[in-house]
């Protein structure tokens, strides 16, 4: 179940367009060709049936809960956060300190999704796996080193993180 109120507060989140071709923009992936389609019963995140707990089919519905919580952690930053404080309380994954003004950090970076094309996407770089609460200081500091490493060509997260 997505943290925020979806139905009501994501509206333009949800609106409908034709899929147009992807701009190559590795912040907001393409949307599958399901999303474009909204057939009752029909997930438009992952493209498969909504069971009923008793098997049938669930006509009602147009996403699976766990595949709108995906959904819109990608494409909302408001229910990223939701989501990142539910799992983090705003603990710094680096220092383990709470901080006020913590802030979500891809752990392996989404930049390294640049210039991929569609179907080679790897999803995994935007799941909540793949997120992480930092305070600004060690945000900083891993940015700081991501740079550095990424000058030398070879980029080891393993040290940064
Ligand atoms: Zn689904
Ligand atoms: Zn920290």
């Amino acid at each position: 179940m997505p943290l925020s109120r979806w139905s009501s507060r994501h509206k333009k989140t949800f609106n409908k367009k034709k899929k147009e071709k992807w701009d190559g923009n590795f912040r907001l992936p393409p949307k599958p060709d399901s999303y474009y389609v909204q057939t009752k019963g029909c997930c438009r995140w992952c493209g498969n049936t909504i069971l009923n707990e008793d098997g049938t089919i669930n006509t009602r519905k147009t996403w699976h809960e766990d595949c709108a919580t995906e959904y819109l952690l990608i494409y909302s930053s408001g229910e990223q956060r939701a989501q990142l404080w539910n799992r983090d309380k705003g603990i710094c994954n680096h220092c383990g300190k709470f901080s006020m003004g913590w802030q979500a950090d891809h752990i392996r970076p989404l930049v390294e999704q640049k210039g991929v094309l569609e179907e080679d996407l790897d999803w995994s770089y935007y799941k909540l796996e793949n997120l992480q609460t930092l305070c600004k200081k060690c945000h900083r500091k891993k940015t700081n080193s991501e740079v550095v490493l990424k000058g030398k060509g070879k980029v080891n997260y393993k040290k940064i993180i």
